[in-house]
């Protein structure tokens, strides 16, 4: 029996891995201990970095045996802390961006395997040059891999259309935590054989498994769309000219942002080259885009047709619509900079919500009503993915405010947002996972009957609890083997 107190030794992880696969200098080990909100700073035994499946397997392997937590990193965007090791110094940081190959692209089966630490672009490309469309589409798209999409079931700015990462799955190559490799990489689309294990492991966060490679749905290539930004007089205008957009367009809607009118002020303020698309100030705007795979489709008709509608009925306040390349992309610039222009402005503090889209107008009033008269330190910054339901519910700290005493008031703030939010029958976490940030909350918001099914799925696939410890589920409600719920309701704890 090996010794479980022992931990890992470096000679047997430089064994495994080659000594380039071990990085323990602090400079080099830097850049993987912090998350990209630095809201966590960890501490790790070494960072791994291997080249090939067998040496996660046998670096796996390895660690279950001693008990020594893994915690598997992609690029590092995540929002929720979930790729940070704790601060115990003990565990080992595996990081995919080595295996980052396209093994195969099937043009005729429209689908390609990517290996997880593909970055996201690369995948977009590589379907790009195969005359096929990968459409999972992110701010991050340059730095996110494969292997974190499929981990956080990534959404962004296409899950209308396309839907989120686990609807874009066909397969899945996964290392479990007794380095065992579940070699599931169908390119099938119908598959009825029993459970579904691999959807067990998209939005897991890397507690049931490493992803080593993924078999990815691929689509028709985009030949022509078309891009608006328009004005609207509130979000139930915004939500009736969605309906309208899809019924006009043969339900070719493929984007349909709102932005608020403090979005355009932080993003020109604090983003070079960010301007106001429309010549006066406005509360709503919404960013909508179609896509099709025609290229003669006349889809700026189809938009201009149906804004100008729009504008008779008094839905729409003014639009402009994107006439080249670069005017489409300084549209979705605005878009894309407003969690950089938040930062940039100061603390924040940010709620990834969902609610079902016919709901959103009657939530974002009452909550925008909440927050002006209990938030008087802060500014709501409310814009997000709304046509399929999610809203970035974010607060800034207004101009003057005390940074320290905004943030102290995270964990009550958090708790009245997301009370809200469940009394309209939504999601306190959209498309960001819960990783370390959110335990707390899927402790308070999970039924009894959700958490026991989860932490009998987490005991089943890692006994030993060495699976990116601590993210997800609580380590010590999993260690008491408690069922439903732990306790109520619990503050979201950030490490110093
Ligand atoms: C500017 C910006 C914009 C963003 N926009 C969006 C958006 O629109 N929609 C959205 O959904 N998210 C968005 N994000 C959040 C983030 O980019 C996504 O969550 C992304 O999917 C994370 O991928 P990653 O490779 O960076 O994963 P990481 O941050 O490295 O890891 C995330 C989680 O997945 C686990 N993990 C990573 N790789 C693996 C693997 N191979 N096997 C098992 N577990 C693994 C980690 O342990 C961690 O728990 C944005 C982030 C930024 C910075």
């Amino acid at each position: 029996m090996p010794d479980q107190s022992a931990g890992a030794s470096i000679e047997a992880l430089e064994e495994i891995l080659g000594a380039d696969g071990v990085l323990t200098d602090a400079v080099d080990t830097a850049p993987f201990l912090t998350d990209h909100r630095r809201l966590y700073h960890g501490q790790a035994l070494a960072v791994a970095l291997p080249r090939s499946v067998e040496q996660i397997s046998r670096l796996l392997a390895y660690c279950n045996e001693r008990h020594v937590g893994v915690v598997p990193q992609g690029g590092n965007t995540g929002y929720c802390g979930g790729a940070t090791p704790d601060e115990s110094g003990r565990e080992i940081v595996v990081s995919l961006q080595r295996l980052n190959h396209i093994r195969s692209v099937d043009s005729l089966n429209y689908s390609l395997v990517a290996e997880a630490g593909c970055i996201l672009a690369d995948v977009q490309r590589a379907a790009d040059d195969a005359e096929r469309f990968f459409p999972l589409s992110l701010g991050s798209e340059g730095t996110c891999q494969i292997g974190g999409n499929l981990s956080t079931n990534a959404g962004g700015t296409s899950v209308l259309r396309y839907g989120m990462m686990r609807d874009l799955v066909l397969g899945l190559e996964v290392v479990l935590a007794d380095g065992r490799i579940l070699s599931s990489l169908s390119a099938l689309r119908k598959d009825n054989t029993g459970y579904d294990i691999k959807s067990l492991f998209l939005g897991a966060e890397g507690t049931l498994g490493v992803i080593t490679a993924a078999s990815i749905k691929l689509f028709p290539k985009v030949r022509s769309s078309a891009t608006a930004f328009a004005a609207v007089s509130d979000v139930r205008a915004a939500i009736d000219l969605l309906a309208r957009l899809r019924e006009a367009s043969g339900d070719r809607v493929s984007s349909f942002e709102l932005i608020p009118r403090i979005g355009i002020d932080l993003t020109t303020r604090h983003i070079p080259g960010v301007t106001d698309p429309l010549g006066r100030p406005y509360s709503w705007y919404v960013l909508c885009e179609l896509t099709s795979s025609r290229a003669a489709d006349p889809l700026d008709d189809v938009i201009e047709e149906a804004l100008a509608s729009a504008l008779e009925d008094g839905l729409v306040l003014d639009a402009a619509l994107a006439r080249s390349e670069r005017e489409r992309d300084a549209l979705w610039k605005l878009r894309e900079t407003i969690p950089e222009a938040q930062r940039l402005d100061g603390a924040n503090l940010k709620h990834d919500i969902s609610i079902a889209v016919s709901a959103l107008p009657g939530f974002v009033e009452r909550a925008s009503r909440w927050v002006h008269e209990n938030v008087l330190d802060g500014r709501l910054v409310a814009y997000g993915h709304v046509g399929d339901g999610n809203l970035h519910f974010n607060l800034n700290q207004a101009p003057g405010s005390d940074r320290n005493t905004f943030l102290a008031r995270e964990a009550p703030l958090k708790r009245a947002i997301h009370d809200l939010v469940r009394e309209f029958g939504g999601s306190f976490s959209a498309e960001h996972g819960i990783g370390r940030l959110k335990v707390g909350e899927l402790e308070r918001y999970a039924s009894p009957v959700e958490l026991d099914l989860m932490r009998a799925v987490k005991r089943a696939f890692d006994p030993n609890g060495v699976l990116n410890p601590g993210k997800v589920l609580s380590s010590a409600a999993l260690r008491a083997g408690l069922t439903g719920s732990a306790e109520p309701a619990c503050a979201v704890q950030r490490s110093p």
